[in-house]
């Protein structure tokens, strides 16, 4: 189960960021996680309990955001999502119905905000 390994990953990033800040205590972490990127959020979720439960990491509280898949037009240079569609299959652009579109995002794993408690 690679979500152990995100898991852990995402803890120290948090960390690090808090440890910026002198006396803060980690509360939360938000995570950006595109359909693309292969990563389970239940599985990434639970991971996550896993690896804080009985930690000083107890309390912190993970927020997931489910990024879509997004595509943008050659011809005509829009941007759209295709979350409607699966996301391995080509997508038309719906303001001009060109084919030509290129993924641009979807597959992120970063990290969206760290919640610290100032003392
Ligand atoms: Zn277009």
């Amino acid at each position: 189960m690679h979500e152990v390994g995100i898991a852990s990953s995402i803890l120290e990033a948090a960390h690090s960021e808090t440890a910026r800040r002198p006396g803060a205590k980690l509360i939360g972490i938000g995570v950006r996680i595109g359909v693309l990127s292969g990563v389970d959020i239940d599985a990434l979720r639970f991971a996550f309990e896993c690896i804080t439960a009985e930690t000083e990491d107890e309390k912190v509280v993970l927020t997931t955001e489910k990024c879509p898949r997004v595509n943008r037009c050659e011809d005509c240079g829009h941007e759209f999502s295709s979350s409607h569609l699966s996301p391995f299959t080509d997508a038309p652009c719906p303001r001009c119905h060109c084919e030509r579109t290129k993924f641009v995002s979807g597959d992120q794993l970063d990290i969206a905000f760290v919640e610290v408690e100032e003392p």
